[in-house]
C-alpha cells in the first residue's frame, strides 16, 4: 500500500503541490483528476524519485527510498524511443532491471496479441497508430511487474474515438490482470469509468479537494482476491 502524507513541492517561488495526502491499496485502481498545470506530473516525478519534495512517502509502511523497486512508470509523452523497434521498446524496462534482451523478448512476446500488437514486434514506433503506440508503452510498463503502475495521461494525446476504444480495452485488460494502478487524467469520464476511487485536485497549487469512491456497475475485488484472480 502506498501512502503519501502532506506532500509539497515548489519550483522557486512557484508553489505546485500544497500538502497532498493520499493512499492506494493493493489491487486498487485510483485516479488523480485535475486541471492542466495543477501539478499532477510533478507528483509522479516525486514518486519516481526524479524530483525531491517535502512530506512523507511510504510503501507498505516503509519510507519510500528505492522508488524503482515499487513503480512502473508510463510518462505523459515521449514514452517510446523512435530508434528502437517496438519489441525492443517493450523490453526496455526489463533490460534496465538486468534481464538479457533475449530472455526479455521471450517474456513479452506472448502479450503482444492481448495488447493488439501482434505482427508489429519488429516495426518502428513511427509505423504504429497513436493507439498502438500507447498500448506498446503500456505493455512496456506492465511487464516490469512492479508493485504499482503510475500512468500519466496514457490516452491524453489520442483522438476521442481512439481514446474511448483504449479506455474500454484497458478496463477489460485490467479486469483480467488486476494491476494496482495510479492514473493521472483530466478526463472525468475516463476517471469514473476506470477507477475504484478518484482524488480530485484543485488547480495550482494542487490540493486534494475531494475523494470519491466510484459506485461500479460490475463487482470488483481488492487485495488477496485480486491476486487470486490474477493467478487464473
Ligand atoms: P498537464 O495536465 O498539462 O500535464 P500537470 O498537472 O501535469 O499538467 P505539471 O507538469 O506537474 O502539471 O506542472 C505544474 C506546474 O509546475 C506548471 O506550472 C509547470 O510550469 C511547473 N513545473 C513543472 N516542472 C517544472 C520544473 N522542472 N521547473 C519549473 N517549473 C516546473
Ligand atoms: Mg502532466
Amino acid at each position: 500500500r502506498l501512502e503519501l502524507r502532506d506532500i509539497s513541492k515548489s519550483f522557486g517561488a512557484l508553489e505546485v503541490l500544497a500538502g497532498i495526502s493520499l493512499h492506494v491499496a493493493a489491487g486498487e485502481f485510483v485516479s488523480i483528476l485535475g486541471p492542466s498545470g495543477a501539478g499532477k506530473s510533478t507528483l509522479f516525478q516525486l514518486l519516481t524519485g526524479a524530483l525531491k519534495g517535502e512530506g512523507d512517502m511510504r510503501f507498505d509502511g516503509a519510507p519510500l527510498d528505492d522508488h524503482g523497486r515499487h513503480f512502473a512508470f508510463m510518462p505523459q509523452r515521449d514514452a517510446l524511443m523512435p530508434w528502437r523497434r517496438v519489441i525492443d521498446n517493450v523490453t526496455l524496462g526489463l533490460e534496465v532491471q538486468g534481464m538479457p534482451r533475449r530472455a526479455a523478448r521471450e517474456q513479452v512476446a506472448p502479450l503482444f496479441a492481448e495488447f493488439g500488437l501482434a505482427g508489429f514486434e519488429r516495426a518502428w514506433p513511427a509505423e504504429l497508430s497513436g493507439g498502438m503506440r500507447q498500448r506498446a508503452a503500456l505493455l512496456r510498463t506492465v511487464v516490469q511487474q512492479r508493485d504499482m503502475l503510475l500512468l500519466d495521461e496514457p490516452f491524453g494525446a489520442l483522438d476521442a474515438l481512439t481514446r474511448a476504444a483504449m479506455q474500454r480495452w484497458l478496463e477489460g485488460t485490467w479486469q483480467r490482470h488486476r494491476w494496482t494502478a495510479l492514473l493521472i487524467t483530466h478526463d472525468v469520464r475516463e476517471a469514473v469509468y476506470l477507477s475504484d476511487r478518484i482524488y480530485l485536485l484543485s488547480s495550482r497549487p494542487a490540493r486534494i479537494v475531494s475523494e470519491i469512491a466510484v459506485p461500479l456497475p460490475r463487482p470488483r475485488t481488492t487485495g488477496s482476491d485480486a491476486a487470486r484472480q490474477a493467478a487464473v
